[in-house]
């Protein structure tokens, strides 16, 4: 199937029942949302997981169309060109070589030439590249203070923690509540690391996206009655070391990244 960039080709799979059972009014309300990347397929339980698995991997959301993410990329390596890399390495952790910057994404090394091109690697998508950019421009070196907050008490938080929980934590608990052993293969690929954890969690483990903007992820599994549980928490210092544009990126970006590993990976 080609790729989805209209909430029309989305309608097309739907019943169109109107039953509401996804909390929309309509089928078409439901389509648009999905396609806005505001809902999830897998809230219309009338699809199948063939549907949502090789669908939703298609669909591109409004502000991905690759045209505007490219030009958005462009004008990100604009910026760069001509900033003094010795100072950006000192400031974001990374290493000054040759001329170039050498940048841990994922405890992985990028290389970042004089030209803003960047080689790894990892497959470098938009959602990645844009905070790596974002990371080295904007970066403000500040040292991290081991003080894990949620994004809702991130300085501009507020604003993006409706659309944070729906886009990254709930599609996230949902894959782990389906693919417990995931975080074992997800803790080998992205080089996350097992933490202690003080608040009763199953699960604990922190990433490292870029070195002076980790996150933590913490998943308790369903108890006794009581439904599972995952939330994401960022070193207090996030807001000061990456913009909150690339925050949520990185965060809706990870869950792709794992809702593939658990289609190849699932049992
Ligand atoms: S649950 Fe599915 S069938 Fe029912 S209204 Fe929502 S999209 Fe339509």
């Amino acid at each position: 199937m080609s790729p989805v960039n209209n909430a029309m080709d989305i309608l097309k799979l739907l019943p169109k029942t109107n039953c509401r059972e996804c909390r929309e009014p309509t089928c078409l309300v439901f389509a648009i949302a999905a396609f806005q990347g505001k809902k999830e397929l897998r809230d219309c339980p009338y699809l199948s997981k063939e549907v949502i698995d090789n669908v939703g991997a298609k669909i591109q959301h409004p502000e991905e169309s690759s045209d505007e993410l490219n030009e958005h990329i462009d004008s990100l390596k604009q910026g760069m060109i001509g900033i003094d890399f010795a100072q950006a390495a000192r400031r974001t952790g990374a290493e000054y070589v040759n001329g170039a910057l050498i940048i841990k994404v994922f405890g992985k090394d990028v290389r970042i030439d004089k030209n803003a091109n960047l080689s790894s690697d990892i497959h470098m998508h938009p959602w990645i590249i844009i905070p790596i950019l974002n990371y080295v421009l904007n970066c403000s070196g500040l040292a991290l203070t081991g003080q894990w907050m949620p994004m809702r008490d991130l300085r501009d938080g507020m604003a993006w923690n409706g659309l944070f929980e729906q886009r990254c934590e709930k599609p996230l608990k949902k894959i782990l509540d389906e693919h417990i052993d995931l975080f074992q293969i997800m803790t080998q690929i992205f080089n996350a690391r097992e933490v202690e954890d003080d608040f009763g969690a199953d699960v604990s483990i922190v990433l490292a996206p870029l070195v002076k903007f980790p996150i933590l992820i913490r998943y308790w599994k369903p108890d006794d009655g009581l439904e599972s549980n995952l939330n994401v928490y960022f070193d207090s210092t996030a807001q000061d070391n990456l913009d909150i544009n690339s925050i949520f990126a990185l965060g809706a970006g990870l869950v792709r990244m794992f809702e593939k590993i658990a289609v190849t990976h699932g049992s």
